[in-house]
C-alpha cells in the first residue's frame, strides 16, 4: 500500500511539467505512462505469481504464455518466436559439508553451467587461494592440484565491481583449469549468507565444479586455513541437463503507419536465473516493455515507423534470443533504426549507452528534449558487452543500452534477494515515460540519419574501444572472429 502512496506523490510531483506541456502525442504518451497503469500489477504477476523463470523450465514457459497474453489484453499485434537454446542446466539441489579442523555444512549454489557431482557427492581438500591471482596460483603451484580452491572476493558494492567480477572470474578459471583443481569455490560477493548465481565464466564449454560459499562461512573457513587448520569439503550438486531444446521469444507489434518496414525496437529479457524471483532483472522492464506497447494503443498512437516489442528468452545462458533474433529477421536488419535494451533494474534512466557512435548519441539526445523535466540526462558514448544490444551491435544495428543509476542493483544482482519488494516502482514509472517517448521519437523521425554500420565499421569500433576486452572474457570474442556471431561483410 505504502508503494501507492508513493507513487501518488510522484504524479503530483511532474504534473507542473503535464501542465506546461503541448498537446501532442509525445506528452499524452508520457502523462498516460506516469498516470496509473498496469505496470505494477504485471510485475507483481509475473515476480511473485510466476517467479524465477530459467530458460527451459516449466515456470519460463508459463512466463512466455504470460507474455503473449499480456500483448493480447493490450491489443497489440504479437507472435511467439522459436529458437534453440544449446543445451538445459539447472540446478536441483547444491550442499556441501565441511569435515577436519572444524565440522559444518557451509550454504552454497553452483554456478550456471557447473558440472554436476555424484549422489555420494565429490570430496578434496579444500586450499585458500587468496583473490585468485596469477601470483596466488603461482605460489600454490603443485599444492592445488585435484584440489577444491577458495578464493576470496571483495563485496559488491557498485556496478563497476560487478564487471569486475566477471572478468575476475573468467582469469580465475583460465588458472585453475590449468592448475588442474577440482573445483572452484567463490566466496559469496554479498553479504552475510546470501547467495547468488552466476554463469560459469566458459559457460556451455565449462568442464568444473563451481560454486558460491555464503561470506560468512567462506570467512570461517580462511579464517581456520589461515591458522594452520585442514579442511576437506564434499561438495554434492544435482543438476537437470539435457541437449539443445526449442525456446521463445515474444515479439508485439504496432505497424507503422508511413514506413512500415523500418523498425524502431525496444526489448528486456524474459528469463531470469532462478534464485529470487528475477524482479530488478529484469521482471520490472518486461513490465516496462508490455505497459508502453499497451499506452500507445489505448492512446491510438499510429507511429510512422513499426515498434516493436521484445521480450527476449535465454539472455543469462547466452544471449540466446536476441542473437536468434537478428539470424531470423537478417534481411530486415538494415531497415533496423535503432533497438533499445533496458536491463539495469529499476535505478531511474539517466541517459543511453550510443555505442561510440556519436550521431546516435545527437540524436537520442534530441529524443530525451521532450522528457528533460524528467532528467537530468547523460548519455555515454560507449559500446555495452552482457546483454540484447550485444548481436544487433555486431551486426552494426544502432542500438542503445539504458544508463540506469546503481540503487540496490548490484546486492540484490542474480541473487535470492531480487524480488518485487526491491523494485523502485517510482523509478519503473518515470522509466517507461523516457523510453516511451524516446522510442516515439525515433519511430517518428522525418529523415533517418543513422546507418548500419558494415563489419569494417564494427571492427573499428572495437578497436577503438578496445571491445575485445569484454567480448572474451564473455567468450563472445571468437564467435566475431569466425563470423558465426557478428556481421560477415
Ligand atoms: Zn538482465
Amino acid at each position: 500500500m505504502l508503494k501507492h502512496v508513493s507513487f501518488f506523490f510522484t504524479v503530483i510531483l511532474v504534473a507542473p511539467f503535464l501542465l506546461n506541456a503541448q498537446n501532442s502525442e509525445t506528452e499524452k504518451l508520457v502523462a498516460a505512462m506516469l498516470g496509473h497503469t498496469q505496470i505494477q500489477d504485471d510485475l507483481h504477476e509475473l515476480c511473485d505469481k510466476i517467479g524465477g523463470r530459467v530458460t527451459g523450465t516449466e515456470a519460463n514457459t508459463k512466463a512466455i504464455e504470460w507474455g503473449v497474453r499480456k500483448f493480447k489484453e493490450a491489443g497489440v499485434d504479437v507472435k511467439k518466436e522459436a529458437f534453440q537454446m544449446p543445451s538445459l542446466w539447472d540446478e536441483k539441489s547444491c550442499t556441501a559439508k565441511i569435515t577436519g579442523t572444524s565440522n559444518f555444512s557451509p550454504r552454497v549454489v553452483s554456478r550456471a553451467f557447473s558440472v554436476g557431482t555424484n549422489a555420494s557427492g565429490l570430496e578434496a581438500e579444500l586450499v585458500s587461494v587468496g583473490y585468485g591471482t596469477e601470483d596466488d596460483f603461482k605460489k600454490a603451484g603443485d599444492k592445488v592440484k585435484d584440489k577444491f580452491v577458495l578464493v576470496t572476493t571483495d563485496e559488491l558494492t557498485e556496478l563497476g565491481g560487478l564487471f569486475k567480477e566477471y572478468n575476475d572470474a573468467h582469469e580465475i578459471e583460465g588458472r585453475a583449469m590449468a592448475a588442474q583443481v577440482k573445483g572452484v569455490i567463490y566466496m559469496s560477493s554479498r553479504p552475510k549468507k546470501l547467495l547468488f548465481r552466476h554463469l560459469a565464466s566458459r559457460g556451455y564449454n565449462n568442464t568444473l565444479p563451481l560454486v558460491v560459499m555464503a561470506r560468512d562461512d567462506a570467512s570461517r573457513c580462511i579464517r581456520i586455513l589461515d591458522k594452520g587448520g585442514k579442511l576437506n569439503i564434499n561438495l554434492n550438486i544435482e543438476l537437470t541437463t539435457g541437449g539443445s531444446y526449442t525456446s521463445y521469444n515474444v515479439i508485439g507489434e504496432i505497424k507503422g503507419s508511413e514506413k512500415p518496414d523500418e523498425i524502431v525496437l525496444i526489448g528486456a529479457h524474459l528469463d531470469s536465473w532462478g534464485m529470487g524471483t528475477g524482479a530488478n532483472d529484469n521482471g520490472c522492464n518486461v513490465s516496462l516493455v508490455i505497459d508502453i506497447a499497451r499506452q500507445m494503443t489505448l492512446l491510438g498512437i499510429k507511429p510512422k515507423r513499426t515498434i516493436r516489442f521484445a521480450l527476449w528468452n535465454g539472455e543469462e545462458q547466452c544471449i540466446c534470443g536476441s542473437y536468434a533474433y537478428t539470424q531470423q529477421h537478417d534481411k530486415e536488419l538494415d531497415k533496423h533504426v535503432v533497438i533499445a535494451s533496458i536491463d539495469i533494474g529499476s535505478g531511474k534512466i539517466t541517459g543511453f549507452f550510443t555505442g561510440h557512435r556519436p550521431e546516435l548519441d545527437a540524436e537520442t539526445k534530441k529524443a530525451l528534449e521532450s522528457v528533460a523535466s524528467l532528467g537530468p540526462f547523460q548519455n555515454a558514448d560507449v559500446p555495452i558487452v552482457g546483454t540484447d544490444n550485444y548481436d544487433f551491435m555486431m551486426q552494426g544495428v544502432p542500438n542503445l543500452v539504458g544508463i540506469q543509476e546503481g540503487a540496490n542493483y548490484c546486492s540484490d544482482y542474480h541473487s535470492e534477494s531480487d524480488t518485487y519488494d526491491k523494485v523502485n516502482l517510482q523509478n519503473l514509472k518515470i522509466n517507461s515515460a523516457i523510453a516511451a517517448s524516446a522510442m516515439l521519437h525515433f519511430a517518428n523521425l522525418d529523415k533517418v540519419t543513422l546507418k548500419r554500420q558494415s563489419r569494417n565499421e564494427v571492427q573499428k569500433m572495437i578497436d577503438e574501444t578496445k571491445l575485445d576486452l569484454p567480448m572474451k572474457a564473455f567468450e563472445y570474442w571468437q564467435g566475431w572472429l569466425d563470423g558465426t556471431r557478428g556481421r560477415k561483410l
